[in-house]
């Protein structure tokens, strides 16, 4: 399996960089995973959006999906001149209500499936077999395990929650959010985010062989932030950087 990182901001990038983002492969199969502001730009340098199979989008928060809007205008002008032929499957939460009603419009672009709808919350695309697992975040949130040859555990936006422990047991890499630091750790739960220490712990605990942090506030100093979730893993942890490809 592929993982290419397109975006590892929140909530806003840093100067040339995105918000969350990131496109997953396994053989002929290839989707996105969250696509927030600035994600459509660096996916046209890696890959061509007409192939895609699906997107699934976490949770509607702005830096985890406004680049849907754009690709939106993309795939209308692809399914016009004939470069793709199908709607692309486009997987969300069913809330908030304001967002659903603006995705709703676009049926000619998107096929939407609302992911509480799924049955047993699982999804099967291509080669790759998606389970979700609600997480603990403000609004309706998924985190998802992808198995395909190998496994992808994907945390989302949570708070601590042993749910994600059980999730991420054994997985090849552990995509976790890492928003904040330990100086900082009372706005965690009322934000329904992670240190990076909790990221750590989490992917100790749920024996990942290899642990990647994303979702990176501007303003924070990245090396205090692996050294943090490092001690919460006790071992190597890697930044999510953009445009790089992890294959595991
Ligand atoms: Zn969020």
């Amino acid at each position: 399996m592929e993982l290419r990182v397109l975006g590892c901001w929140s909530p806003y990038p840093r100067a040339g960089g995105s918000c969350s983002g990131y496109l997953i492969s396994e053989g002929e199969t290839h989707i996105l995973v969250d696509f927030g502001s600035g994600c459509f730009s660096r996916l046209q340098r890696y890959f061509d959006f007409r192939r895609l199979q699906a997107v699934v989008i976490s949770h509607l928060h702005p830096d985890h999906f406004l680049d849907v809007f754009t690709l939106r205008y993309a795939l209308r002008a692809s399914l016009w001149n004939g470069s793709r032929q199908e709607k692309l499957p486009l997987y969300l939460p069913g809330e908030p209500a304001v967002e659903i009603e603006r995705l709703v419009q676009y049926r000619e672009e998107f096929d939407l499936h609302i992911m509480e709808e799924c049955s047993g919350l699982a999804i099967n695309i291509g080669d790759l077999r998606l389970q979700l697992c609600k997480t603990e975040h403000p609004v309706t949130t998924f985190a998802v395990r992808i198995e395909g040859a190998s496994t992808l555990v994907y945390s989302a936006d949570t708070a601590w929650d042993p749910d994600i422990i059980k999730l991420a047991e054994g997985a090849d890499l552990f995509l976790c959010e890492a928003s904040v630091l330990e100086k900082d750790k009372e706005y965690v739960s009322k934000a329904g985010h992670l240190t990076a220490h909790q990221a750590g712990t989490i992917a100790r605990e749920a024996g990942v062989k290899r642990l990647v942090i994303t979702h990176f506030f501007p303003e924070y100093d990245l090396k205090t932030l692996r050294l943090e979730a490092e001690e919460g893993f006790n071992g190597p942890v890697e930044l999510a950087q953009e445009g790089l490809r992890y294959i595991f």
